[in-house]
């Protein structure tokens, strides 16, 4: 299985054949508990919060086989993910290392808990090695970075991130969201753990809200436990949601791919776009290292119009398919002005710092027709 390419082991990873009296598809087991040998240890006990219930157990296998980790956890939400990864790899006192364009949860997780658990963290760039030496300390146990930034879509040295992270005993986790396993797959660049809002192309259609962490058995074998006692399991149904969603991973990705592609190289073409940032194309700072490290450049971009925010948001407002909302990853595009959304939290200053500037517009181009998306944009912009 692990041998098979990305759209087989969609389908068939961490099938259970036969299945369940024969069935095809694997069922909700919705009972909360399960007779087990007395003397079974209490993470191994069949209950639903210690995430080892059947349909639990068969959604790790199939999102370990995505990722070709040795196991998988699932988890309420991609935020219960993060926490839950870092707090089964920090103890009071440990340093970590951060990239230092992250989601905004992330960011909000960091700069308004880790002190109260005593940890401390340094932005890196991860983009420049010298940074990560620089903030290298005694106390850094960890380092933490994203496959693709949000929402310029920059993407950092990651295989040498992992190096560094092996070279000086941290533990790597990359939250691989915008990349997904079609495009990416961080255990083969050497991450020790990968995170996921299963929210978004994983699951796919913008009806559950899940996580995963995945990785070698010891590191998600670390984070179940401490999963089990904060409690932030996920429920079978939205599981079965998900396993489901997981199985037209690899074609909604290719499709996302393509129609990302298309809709930039039309967008950069068009007088009224003054910026378009997506890294399929040879303008971006690091098409080089996608094009070596992705198998596809993934389905998000940016842009900036010439006619600044009210342009942008002339134009979100003009267009017919996209919904404007954030999030991202769904089957149906999305479109957004960061500044006013997702990144609205953050002072005015620090979204400069990221080149969030007022203007830009975010696009999560779904699997919709690409002549239909671009003809859209096309009388979206003649608005203007
Ligand atoms: C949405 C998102 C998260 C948080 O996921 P939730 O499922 O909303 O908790 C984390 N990282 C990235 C990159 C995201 O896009």
């Amino acid at each position: 299985m692990d041998e098979d390419r990305i759209e087989t082991r969609a389908v068939h990873g961490g099938e259970r054949r036969p299945g369940p009296e024969g069935s095809v598809v694997y069922p909700i087991y919705q009972g909360t508990v399960y007779s087990v040998p007395s003397g079974t240890d209490y993470h191994d006990l069949r209950y639903i919060r210690l995430n080892s219930t059947p349909s639990q157990s068969y959604l790790h296998d199939k999102l370990a086989a995505l990722e070709g980790a040795e196991a998988g956890l699932a988890t309420a939400s991609g935020m219960a993910a993060i926490t839950t990864a870092l707090h089964s790899v920090l103890r009071s006192g440990d340093h970590l290392l951060v990239g230092d364009c992250l989601y905004g949860g992330t960011h909000d997780f960091l700069t308004q808990h880790a002190a109260d658990f005593g940890w401390t963290f340094t932005f890196i760039d991860p983009h420049r090695p010298e940074t990560w030496e620089a903030a290298l300390t005694a106390k850094t146990k960890a380092v933490l970075v994203e496959s693709i930034t949000n929402p310029l879509v920059r993407v950092g040295r990651l295989p040498e991130v992992a190096a560094f992270a092996r070279a000086n005993g941290l533990v790597s986790l990359i939250d691989n969201t915008f990349a997904t396993p079609v495009n990416f797959r961080p255990v083969t660049a050497g991450f020790d753990l990968v995170l996921h809002s299963a929210t978004k192309y994983l699951n796919g259609h913008s009806d559950i809200v899940a996580g995963a962490v995945v990785g070698d058995a010891e590191h998600v074998e670390r984070a179940r436990t401490t999963s089990n006692h904060f409690g932030g399991t996920l429920d079978p149904h939205a599981g079965f949601l998900l396993a489901r969603g997981l199985k037209t991973l690899a074609l909604r990705v290719r499709a996302q791919n393509e129609n990302a592609l298309r809709l930039a190289e039309f967008l950069a073409d068009r007088p009224e776009v003054a910026e378009v940032n997506h890294p399929g194309l040879a303008s971006h700072p690091d098409h080089q290292r996608a094009s070596e490290l992705f198998d596809g450049f993934g389905g998000m971009l940016s842009i900036r119009p010439a006619g600044g925010v009210s342009a942008a948001q002339k134009l979100i407002d003009a267009v017919r398919l996209p919904f404007d909302a954030p999030s991202l990853g769904g089957v149906e595009s999305l479109i957004t002005r960061p500044a006013a959304t997702s990144h609205a939290g953050m002072s005015p200053q620090d979204r400069l710092a990221l080149g969030v500037t007022d203007d830009l517009v975010r696009i999560s181009v779904g699997v919709e027709s690409p002549e239909d998306l671009v003809a859209d944009f096309e009388q979206a912009l003649g608005t203007l």
